[in-house]
């Protein structure tokens, strides 16, 4: 009995730490309209549009990224990592505790890692990603309790939205699959992202 009121204590003591970190949801969505623009700017490039934002706890934009992997050739150049880095040199360590990743896409486990990795409190994500995605449809892995560090998830802002810009990004792209970019058989996981 001793030991289960000490692992309770622990559990409220944890989730205190991490409660009143999440972004409210209007402060959510208007940096996800932020993201969008920024995931908008990819299709100029023929990459898949996803878009990410770094927000500092004092609610400053320390980061931002989309995606560029056709652009620079790069297979781990995905919005977030961008994002990452970025704000990891704005704030000049890698680090970015209590900072706040707005993404228009769930995170692949890519992504999901690198969120672990630089210990950010909370992350915000729009639309789904069945097929690839490691927060909610296949893994969880910013969640999972045998990993040192855990973040809090906001899901599905302005999803709609989100969802809406791949779909016309790739709309197109189903009937010319000789075209540059991102290909039909592609779609599947967003691979191309
Ligand atoms: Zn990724």
């Amino acid at each position: 009995m001793v030991a289960l009121s000490t692992i309770s204590v622990w559990r409220r003591v944890l989730s205190t730490r991490h409660r009143g970190r999440m972004i409210d949801a209007t402060t959510a969505e208007r940096w996800m309209r932020a993201a969008l623009e920024e995931a908008a700017a990819a299709v100029d490039h023929g990459d898949v549009p996803v878009g990410a934002i770094v927000v500092a706890p004092d609610g400053t934009e320390v980061g931002r990224g989309r995606n560029r992997r056709e652009q620079l050739a790069d297979p781990t150049a995905h919005a977030e990592l961008e994002a990452l880095r970025a704000a990891a040199a704005t704030l000049g360590g890698w680090r970015l505790d209590g900072c706040t990743l707005v993404v228009t896409l769930e995170p692949c486990p890519m992504c999901a890692g690198a969120l672990v990795q630089s210990r950010v409190a909370a992350l915000v994500f729009g639309a789904d990603d069945p097929k690839a995605g490691a927060v909610t449809s296949l893994f969880d892995l910013v969640r999972d309790p045998r990993l040192p560090h855990r973040v809090e998830v906001l899901r599905g802002v302005l999803a709609a939205d989100c969802a809406a810009l791949l779909r016309s990004f790739f709309a197109p792209r189903r009937y010319t699959p000789r075209r540059q970019g991102a290909r039909v058989d592609e779609w599947g996981g967003l691979e191309n992202r």
